[in-house]
């Protein structure tokens, strides 16, 4: 495996930065996360977008113009043969001597990395369904930024897996579902309505989520973007996550309670389909 580390191509094993970058003494950084599926890079374009605009909000220098970054993912791409699989891109403030504010002179650092993934395996897994175990949101008023300080959705990530679930649904102060560790959250209510929370500094503006809306709409599914409590989810006809890794999962159990019958959901099923179609149908090689 290669990865990409400030304007070099390095075997994996090889790839670090210095131990006074930003990201690593401060989370001073953000990143990316896109999917690739039959070679092509989903979505590009409006996760480029986001990354643009969590630099601007944290005043940190892009580390090369668009063209040129979109090139380095291709060949971070092409470097490790990856077909289907995860690009991951870190964008921190640099390497400087250790203050909290900001240097003056340090140049962004930027890191990419290529995984491949079993999408085999994730389509057994969201045709079996996942589990969704809700831990309290404790992070900052900035979620909507796609900073790479994660640790409360480390925390609630591994509290979600050492009760046995897949993904935690984070809980703000009202008993309303925030979001997930890594991915958006929705349910399907018992009217049959999509509602997923709207976007506001509480959650990441998701790119799989944005996507989900176009296809939702053109398939005629009804949206409503407002907050819901563990308990409504507890008894919506379905439940389900989006992220770039993830696409559409169904959530078929929440803490211990059971949703719907306990299978997938048809409408979760089903915009998983049409999410996968329509973002493979929009990339570029
Ligand atoms: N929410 C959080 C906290 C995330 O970290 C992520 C993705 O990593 C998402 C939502 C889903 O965003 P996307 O669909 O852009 O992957």
């Amino acid at each position: 495996r290669i990865a990409y580390v400030n304007g070099r191509y390095v075997p994996h094993a090889q790839a670090s930065v210095h131990v006074e970058d930003r990201g690593y003494q401060f989370a001073d950084g953000v990143y990316e996360v896109c999917a690739v599926k039959n070679g092509r890079l989903l979505d590009e374009g409006p996760h480029l977008d986001r990354l643009d605009r969590s630099l601007r909000e944290l005043r940190i220098d892009p580390p090369m113009a668009r063209p040129a970054l979109r090139v380095v993912l291709r060949e971070v791409m092409r470097r490790n043969l990856l077909r289907d699989g995860l690009l991951y891109f870190q964008v921190t403030r640099g390497v400087a001597p250790r203050d909290h504010a900001f240097p003056a002179h340090a140049a962004s650092s930027l890191v990419v990395t290529a995984r491949p993934v079993d999408l085999v395996k994730a389509q057994a897994r969201a045709e079996e369904g996942v589990r969704a175990v809700t831990h309290p949101d404790i992070r900052w008023k900035r979620c909507d930024i796609k900073a790479v300080a994660l640790l409360p959705n480390v925390l609630a990530k591994q509290a979600a897996k050492e009760a046995g679930g897949y993904e935690a649904w984070l809980v703000d102060e009202t008993g309303h579902v925030t979001e997930g560790s890594s991915t958006n959250a929705w349910i399907v209510d018992t009217d049959g309505n999509l509602v997923t929370r709207a976007l506001d500094s509480a959650i990441l503006g998701g790119i799989t989520r944005r996507m989900l809306m176009q296809v939702a709409q053109e398939a005629g599914v009804h949206i409503i973007e407002r907050p819901f409590t563990v308990e409504e989810a507890k008894a919506a006809r379905e439940a389900f996550i989006t992220s770039a890794t993830s696409f559409v999962t169904p959530v078929t159990q929440i803490d211990d309670a059971v949703i719907g019958n306990g299978r997938p959901g048809s409408v979760a099923m089903r915009l998983r389909e049409l999410y996968i179609m329509a973002s493979e149908a929009l990339a570029q090689a």
